[in-house]
């Protein structure tokens, strides 16, 4: 059986679906928004990709888009939630991500990364503890069990 995800969300094509970060329901949004409101939880969401090229200390990032830790970014966040991640540079903070991770050769990540997949390039400094896969569906506090 063939799964094309065209013939699954015969969405118009100046829409797409995204999941909620949040609630984690499929919403569909216009393509060009960079910004809406989840119509289940209503609460804010960016779609937007964010590049990080230099020193940033944020609370809290939080995107459907993806977020890109270029070789000079150095982003300090408490977390990190987000549709994928690229990693060149330097991140410390809890990452959540829907999507891939990949992290480069001479990237650095401190803190703890849930993500589906994750590809990491030989010389990279990892540390935190690591969950990758299909996560449950839980609240998206996920709890420490050590
Ligand atoms: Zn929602």
């Amino acid at each position: 059986m063939v799964f094309d995800p065209r013939l699954t969300s015969p969405a118009p094509e100046d829409r797409i679906t995204i999941v909620c970060l949040h609630c984690e329901k499929p919403v569909e949004v216009p393509r060009k928004v960079i910004t809406f409101t989840c119509k289940h939880c209503h609460k804010p969401l960016r779609l937007e990709n964010i590049q990080f090229k230099k020193y940033e200390a944020r609370r809290v990032i939080e995107t459907c888009g993806v977020v890109t830790v270029e070789k000079k970014g150095n982003v300090i966040a408490d977390r990190v939630h987000c549709g994928g991640m690229i990693v060149r540079g330097r991140i410390k903070g809890h990452v959540t991500s829907r999507g891939p991770v990949l992290v480069g050769p001479e990237a650095e990540i401190r803190g703890n990364v849930t993500a589906p997949s994750i590809a990491i390039g030989a010389g990279a400094i990892l540390e935190g503890d690591y969950r990758i896969g299909q996560m449950p569906s839980a609240d998206s506090a996920p709890t420490q069990a050590t």
